[in-house]
């Protein structure tokens, strides 16, 4: 979930933690879009001398609602060479996980900006899939992450490739597996264009079957999407085989039964 600090969301972490109490949630997380080395990189982010203010809102809420348990967490761009960058602001908090996400693939262009759709008009949708999935497939073989946030995002806009896409799911989920890197049921894309969770049924049951375990996620901009569709994406989760998802404390995992 994000706060205003990454420009795009509204609402303090303790109305989201408002909000998850009223629904009978006991565990939460923050994981806004982490700071870039350089803080003119885009306008949908925190900049770098906004991590402390972060971490000390989301702490504020956790003082705030000590019946709930509050994870502290980023969603980290992976971009390829930006590791050391990455492994710097682990140092600098005790972080719950990362999620490690791809917006932008080369060009500089994040597909899901939809200031920036005139960019898939131009693009061929498989080779864009291929990259996206090249870069996410580093990602989860890095190391850096606990979870992969929302596996096929681009689908966001309803740019699917006729071209068959199995090989590049399973590159990306063998890595997954290889690495004990979950996957997460993002419930934001039944909010997009795409009408749908990410990732879709297809690879959440490849997923299961290479057993990459799983989270749930509203994917937050606003107090109200907390828990969001949450009953869709255990549904979804139950129908792809999966009977345990897992949570994070201080980057360790903790299967627990759906
Ligand atoms: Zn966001
Ligand atoms: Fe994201």
């Amino acid at each position: 979930m994000h706060t205003p600090l990454c420009r795009h969301a509204t609402g303090q972490p303790r109305e989201y933690a408002a909000h998850a109490v009223s629904l009978g949630l006991t565990e939460i997380g923050f994981s806004d879009h982490s700071p870039m080395p350089q803080d003119d990189f885009d306008d949908w982010r925190m900049r770098r001398d906004q991590l402390d203010a972060y971490v000390e809102s989301v702490q504020a809420a956790r003082r705030d609602f000590p019946q709930l348990t509050i994870r502290l967490a980023l969603e980290v761009d992976y971009l390829p060479g930006q590791e050391d960058w990455i492994r710097d602001l682990a140092a600098r908090h005790p972080w719950d996980y990362f999620i490690g996400s791809v917006h932008y693939v080369s060009g500089g262009w994040d597909i899901d900006n939809p200031k920036k759709l005139s960019e898939w008009r131009q693009r061929d949708a498989y080779a864009v899939w291929a990259e996206y999935f090249d870069w996410l497939t580093q990602a989860a073989r890095s190391g850096l992450f606990e979870i992969i946030g929302h596996a096929d995002l681009p689908k966001k806009f309803g740019y699917v490739p006729d071209r068959d896409c199995t090989s590049l799911f399973r590159t990306f989920l063998e890595a997954a597996a290889g690495s004990g890197c979950a996957i997460e049921l993002n419930t934001a894309g039944l909010r997009k264009d795409c009408r749908e969770i990410y990732p879709s049924r297809r690879i959440l049951e490849m997923a299961r079957e290479r057993g990459v375990p799983i989270t749930f996620g509203s994917d937050a901009h606003a107090p109200a999407e907390v828990g969001m569709d949450f009953a869709a994406a255990l549904d979804l989760a139950r129908a792809a085989g999966y009977t345990k998802c897992c949570r994070f404390e201080q980057r360790q995992r903790r299967i627990v039964p759906l």
